[in-house]
């Protein structure tokens, strides 16, 4: 049988493990795998683009399971009162293919992201970093500023949109944080002054420039997020001219991040190597790091792990007959059969 963890399912996950440790349990899943980076068979999502909107597939494989993600990433949806990004996926055990969990991958999503920005900026940014910009307040947003808050020591968040209901949103979702000072800025330049790290999470499928050299301070770290797709940035070309570049996985990210400005000969760091301490993260305290986030299918794989985990543990979610149970594996039209039979028999009374 295949465990299903549906949407109500996986909240009712969240809140018996509670959000903040849900977010740990995420992110310490994710660091162990991506120190093990090369033992997972690994490709660039498969992208199906249309002219308002992209939909992926995400692989991934190490030698006991295989996951895949299917998400899309349409930010005129909200306008339609839809999600921008949707998805849904699954574990499969190696040894057999069978499908070990389905599972919602919306909300997961958004945990998992916030916990990928959150072991980016543990491994790049300034151990000293208080301040948090954010820009854009979407679906995203709360998730990124609870992750930055619990597990980094972020204790004042500055956030703008152009969207002044969005950021009230943010604004009234984070008063369970008493100890996090959250001002609402007037515009991103001045949600970013003076900000030790700075994550940009807008959606607008468009070469946009959402934060310019002028904006960019000395030791800051950026945590690039919402340009993912070819045609879709947030970075203007000169803000990653001027800093250390670190990404997931290069051949997607050359593609889809930021970077996708810039000639491939331009350097880019692997995020996996300063985790697994194989390499230096930032050189200097002064030294501007940046987070090309595209989202990598690894990540996925954690969160579905972690999820798998916990649904398995908690008895949450239920078992679905996803896959025919055979008497015999090799007769599966018996099982055709048995159905068409009650069918026959319905014609015949
Ligand atoms: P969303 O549509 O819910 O929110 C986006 C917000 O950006 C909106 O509130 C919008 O008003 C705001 N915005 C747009 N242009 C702006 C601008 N110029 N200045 C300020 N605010 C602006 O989207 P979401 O689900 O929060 O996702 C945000 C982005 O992150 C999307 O682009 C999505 O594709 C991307 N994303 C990336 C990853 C990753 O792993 N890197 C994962 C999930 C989502």
């Amino acid at each position: 049988m295949t465990r299903f963890v549906d949407v109500p399912a996986l909240c009712r996950i969240v809140a018996r493990v509670g959000v903040e440790e849900f977010l740990a349990g995420i992110a310490q899943t994710m660091r162990e795998d991506f120190k093990r980076w090369e033992s997972f068979d690994k490709c660039a999502r498969v992208a199906s683009h249309s002219d308002i909107g992209v939909i992926e597939l995400m692989p991934v494989a190490d030698a006991e399971r295989y996951g895949f993600k299917y998400v899309n990433g349409h930010p005129s949806n909200t306008a339609k009162g839809v999600s921008t990004v949707m998805a849904f996926g699954m574990l499969a055990d190696v040894e057999t293919g069978y499908p070990l969990l389905l599972s919602e991958l919306t909300l997961t999503t958004a945990f998992r992201t916030a916990a990928a920005s959150v072991i980016a900026a543990q491994a790049l940014a300034r151990e000293d970093s208080r301040v948090l910009g954010i820009i854009g307040c979407g679906a995203q947003s709360e998730f990124q500023a609870t992750a930055f808050h619990t597990m980094l020591g972020i204790e004042e968040l500055r956030i703008f949109d152009i969207d002044e209901a969005a950021m009230k949103k943010v604004a009234r979702h984070l008063c369970r944080f008493p100890d996090l000072n959250v001002i609402q800025a007037t515009s991103a330049k001045e949600a970013v002054k003076g900000a030790d790290i700075v994550t940009t999470c807008t959606a607008d499928k468009a070469w946009a420039t959402i934060l310019t050299p002028d904006m960019v301070e000395p030791g800051m770290h950026i945590n690039g997020v919402g340009g993912d797709c070819p045609g879709k940035t947030e970075l203007h070309a000169d803000v990653l001219r001027g800093g250390k570049i670190f990404v997931e996985y290069e051949p997607q990210t050359r593609v889809e991040g930021d970077i996708q400005q810039l000639p491939d000969s331009h350097p880019v760091h692997d995020l996996w190597r300063v985790i697994a301490d194989e390499e230096a993260g930032r050189d200097s305290a002064s030294q501007v790091t940046i987070f090309d986030s595209v989202g990598f299918a690894l990540e996925d794989f954690s969160a579905l792990s972690y999820v798998y985990k916990k649904a398995l543990e908690l008895n949450e979610g239920e078992d679905i007959s996803l896959i025919p149970e055979l008497n015999d594996p090799k007769d599966l039209f018996e099982r055709v059969l048995g159905l068409s039979g009650q069918v026959h028999s319905r014609n015949a009374a």
